[in-house]
């Protein structure tokens, strides 16, 4: 986790989301009611999946919603104009799945053998 990442965003990572591992099936996990209506009390409507926790409504340069990266630097977030766009951020630059690789397997596979 990079430093500057906003401790209570960790936290949720750590205590809501990866409680039961790291994987991209994790981030991807739908939120429940309670979530969903909390963040609806709070003003947002958009997004079904946990990894949206991780992310803050702000206003973009158009105006429009932004949706920022609380795992970033403060100094640097990434900021998308769509929640779902974040979702490649995460795996590549927070939790390296970028791509699923097989090769790592089989070479593992082969020297074992
Ligand atoms: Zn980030």
């Amino acid at each position: 986790m990079k430093e500057g990442a906003d401790p209570d965003t960790v936290n949720t990572l750590r205590t809501m989301i990866f409680h039961k591992g790291v994987t991209k099936d994790a981030l991807k996990t739908r939120l429940t009611r309670a979530q969903l209506l909390s963040r609806r009390q709070q003003g947002v409507h958009r997004g079904t999946m946990v990894y949206n926790l991780l992310l803050r409504v702000v206003p973009g340069p158009d105006g429009k919603d932004s949706y920022c990266c609380m795992l970033c630097p403060a100094s640097d977030r990434a900021e998308y104009k769509n929640p779902e766009d974040s979702l490649r951020h995460f795996h590549k630059d927070h939790f390296g799945m970028s791509f699923d690789c097989d090769y790592w397997w089989v070479t593992l596979v082969l020297l074992a053998s």
